[in-house]
């Protein structure tokens, strides 16, 4: 092949040590996130490490910032916008990433305890786009929030720790699945079916010797909560167990929740790093993606430019003008997954089109579906400033789509920040089994995301 043909390069080439070192500390981030709340505050952690200050006390004290404060702001405990002030005046716009921190999980319903063949149960409700025979017949954990009878908020963690018990939501045995086979797949196991078995002993003491009322003389000891608690509570269950590596090489990494912590974790490493930039940076962890980025912690809340309108505030005279001069001026990375190649399933892709996993993250100039509708569909000349960037400075990076045309399509928050006007263009990790209790990818395109992160931050006009 000559120069002038275009082929993707492998991104573990002279990489592989770096690759693995940065690996292990994404690990450990998803190991303490299985949920939006802990990923929230894994991530303040991290940045109060790094000399980060919250943004609201600034405010509180009405002190000015300047080139090279860091600031973090967090809503509601499941969001977070950190921030780097750089050097030139904020009309010029921000260099803005934002990921996503919410994955696919089952939420609890509000009165979820009940018993039924020996074993007691709670009821789910699926949240984001799930497979629902993929969360059978695998040990679950149980993590969230819940009031106590006394009204103190409590954290709960279950099934993590390997002295923990876990949980587990029943399949039909195959012996018995001549009907439940001969449906379509989504509806082999139902919502209604994703019952999570938390219990099993009778209460001695009680007269119908009844298990649900043992798991409520637990719970009442070891938390003090009653049934009533859960009406408040919310509590996710999700995969049990710690992300492990794959293969015999160590290449991949299996877990639960790369989508999208995958792309928030190099997205925020990326950021922490930054020193005195030129043009302020600014990091978004938004909630809610997965149900379409509603609610106040999702994308099209207000937030995010509220953060910002604070930050106008306290480098001068706030007029609305200059927030939206300074929104619209800004360059966005939309990091969110992409699909990976899968060679098992290669007709629902589009080889040439789709990311190879291990040749980088990719950026990603439409998603959408059919004719590319809800698409952000990014401008030639973004595009081009993107590519010629990761060129520079050497960061391995592929294009990436969204599958076979006309058979599915999804959308990121990518449209939501382009409505400032803002230069916007879809950048993440390919995945394997995507929204699957664990998903895949390639170590080497996770440490190309932190790449190509940090060069976008770098970005001075
Ligand atoms: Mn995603
Ligand atoms: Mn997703």
């Amino acid at each position: 092949m000559t120069e002038l043909t275009y082929e993707k390069k492998s991104a573990w080439t002279g990489k592989e040590e770096a690759i693995h070192s940065y690996s292990e500390g994404y690990k450990n981030y998803l190991n303490a996130s299985k949920t939006e709340r802990e990923c929230c505050t894994e991530t303040i952690e991290m940045a109060k490490k790094a000399g980060f200050v919250s943004l609201v006390e600034k405010v509180d004290k009405n002190e000015a910032v300047k080139a090279g404060d860091k600031l973090y702001y967090t809503y509601h405990e499941k969001a977070v916008v950190l921030i780097v002030v750089g050097e030139e005046d904020l009309k010029k716009g921000l260099n803005i990433t934002a990921a996503h921190i919410d994955s696919p999980r089952l939420d609890l319903k509000a009165v979820p305890l009940y018993e039924d063949g020996g074993v007691a149960l709670l009821k789910t409700h699926y949240y984001g786009g799930v497979k629902k025979y993929q969360w059978t017949a695998l040990p679950l954990a149980m993590h969230g929030v819940i009031y106590t009878t006394q009204g103190e908020k409590i954290s709960v963690s279950v099934g993590e720790d390997e002295n923990d018990p876990v949980f587990f939501i029943s399949d039909l045995l195959i012996h018995l699945a001549g009907e439940q086979l001969a449906k379509t797949a989504a509806n082999v196991v139902t919502g209604e079916q994703l019952n999570v078995i938390c219990g099993h002993i009778p209460l001695e003491e009680d007269e119908k010797k009844s298990v649900k009322a043992n798991v409520l003389k637990i719970l009442s000891e070891k938390y003090g909560i009653e049934e009533k608690s859960f009406l408040s509570a919310e509590i996710e269950i999700v995969p049990a167990g710690k992300a492990r590596d794959v293969g015999f090489d160590r290449g991949l990494i299996a877990s639960y929740g790369h989508d999208d912590r995958v792309c928030a974790y190099p997205a925020v490493t990326a950021l922490l790093e930054m020193d005195v930039p030129k043009r302020t940076c600014v990091c978004i962890l938004a909630d809610k993606e997965e149900i379409g980025s509603a609610g106040t912690t999702g994308l099209t809340s207000r937030y995010f430019e509220n953060a910002i309108a604070e930050l106008v505030g306290l480098t001068g005279e706030y007029s609305e003008l200059k927030l939206r001069r300074c929104l619209a001026n800004s360059y966005v990375l939309s990091m969110d997954v992409c699909c990976g190649y899968d060679p098992s399933f290669g007709d629902a892709f589009e080889k040439n089109n789709t990311a190879i996993i291990g040749y980088g993250a990719g950026i990603v100039k439409f998603t959408g579906s059919r004719g590319k509708s809800g698409a952000n569909d990014a401008h030639s000349e973004y595009m081009h400033k993107i590519t010629s960037l990761f060129e520079e400075k050497g960061v391995a990076y592929q294009t990436g789509e969204l599958g076979r045309i006309d058979l599915g399509g999804g959308g990121t928050v990518a449209f939501i920040l382009a409505e400032y006007g803002a230069y916007t263009v879809d950048y993440g990790v390919g995945v394997l089994a995507m929204h699957a209790p664990f998903e895949l990818i390639s170590k080497a395109d996770l440490y190309s995301c932190y790449e190509g992160a940090k060069a976008f931050y770098g970005i001075c006009e």
